[in-house]
């Protein structure tokens, strides 16, 4: 446990998010208003639950997506990366989208591909379409590790000692479509199996990315996990729901662990930190507003793994060249509240 901790620690250090602009978006969730959404209970409504009526943002302009990496530029940078790269990474693809683009995973370890009695860590960018920071982030830092193993303590301790799989994107066609859900318009974090809601089971109205995940998930014995969204700016942990539906603090059988974890990134997170809205910048999901259907409660139960969601940007939409990351990288480094970075 004491180099899981240690290895998440620096990781979570890397992921830092770099912007804090003042926004009021819903990243989460997106229908504060109604939980479970209109529907759910309904003779079939466990379908029309996943599926997204009407997107209630903001259109993306041509102008905010100006410098964002396009699907393929994305593919391209991932096997540039694995060409660059090819002594600690590999890459492969745990599956297609619903219209046909790899969803691709970068690995990176001094052993790609081998099993190791190491920490398997895995993030996800880009679960919701409109969500785009992550997807620019893990590239870089993928980037970032390969550019600076063996020449720097923590990207060398993270080659070593983990397994880091990197999914930039688990939803393409919702980028591409720049709205919040896939193809199909279903919100891929309300399409896993939900343990206060079976009626998710529905096996055969599964989008394509949550099937890919699952199986990914079952095969990959992951240690922990984050899925990086936008929109808000807090570490938010299990249950995402809770059982009479009420917004109320649903604890998971580690709840202990999942707030350090949670905490963990927030105070290494100076702006999120100091959060006024919540405390200490970390929430359990059903306090803030229940859920169903959600990634995180299904990777803990049924993948014995770990999984945070982390808001990293109240902007889901900043300027490209302000997602940097060689301009946080010093600073996150050096801001260390709990003095256990060095
Ligand atoms: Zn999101």
């Amino acid at each position: 446990m004491e180099l899981v901790s240690l290895v998440l620690k620096r990781l979570f250090l890397l992921l830092l998010a770099l912007l804090s602009c003042p926004a009021n978006t819903i990243a989460r969730g997106g229908d504060l208003g109604a939980h479970p959404p209109p529907g759910f209970m309904g003779p079939r409504g466990g379908l029309l639950a996943r599926r997204l009526f009407e997107d209630n943002y903001p259109e993306i302009t041509d102008e905010m997506t100006r410098g964002y990496m396009s699907n393929s530029e994305l593919e391209v940078a991932v096997k540039k990366f694995s060409k660059r790269c090819a002594n600690i990474s590999r890459i492969y693809s745990i599956g297609k989208s619903g219209q046909g683009y790899p969803l691709w995973v970068i690995e990176i370890s001094d052993k790609p591909g081998q099993e190791e009695p190491e920490p398997s860590f895995k993030f996800i960018g880009n679960v919701h379409g409109d969500e785009p920071v992550g997807r620019e982030l893990l590239m870089l830092l993928a980037n970032w590790l390969c550019d600076n193993y063996m020449t720097d303590t923590l990207a060398t301790l993270i080659v070593k000692h983990v397994h880091l799989h990197i999914l930039p994107t688990m939803n393409p066609d919702g980028f591409a479509l720049r709205r919040r859900g896939n193809a199909n318009n279903v919100d891929l974090n309300r399409d896993f199996p939900d343990q206060f809601y079976p009626i998710n089971d529905i096996k055969h109205s599964r989008q394509p990315e949550t099937r890919a995940i699952m199986t990914w998930v079952k095969e990959g014995h992951f240690t922990a996990s984050a899925s990086l969204h936008g929109g808000a700016l807090v570490a938010n942990y299990p249950w995402d729901g809770s059982q009479d539906t009420r917004k109320q603090y649903t604890a998971s059988p580690d709840d202990k662990t999942f707030r350090y974890m949670a905490s963990l990134y927030s105070r290494s997170h100076y702006n999120m930190s100091l959060s006024q809205e919540f405390e200490g910048g970390i929430t359990n999901g059903a306090l803030w507003y229940p859920i169903y259907g959600g990634m995180q409660d299904w990777n803990y139960i049924h993948g014995g793994c770990f999984e945070l969601t982390l808001e990293i940007s109240d902007n889901k939409w900043p300027q490209a060249n302000e997602v940097s990351f060689e301009s946080f990288i010093d600073d996150a480094l050096c801001f260390d509240p709990l003095g256990e970075c060095s």
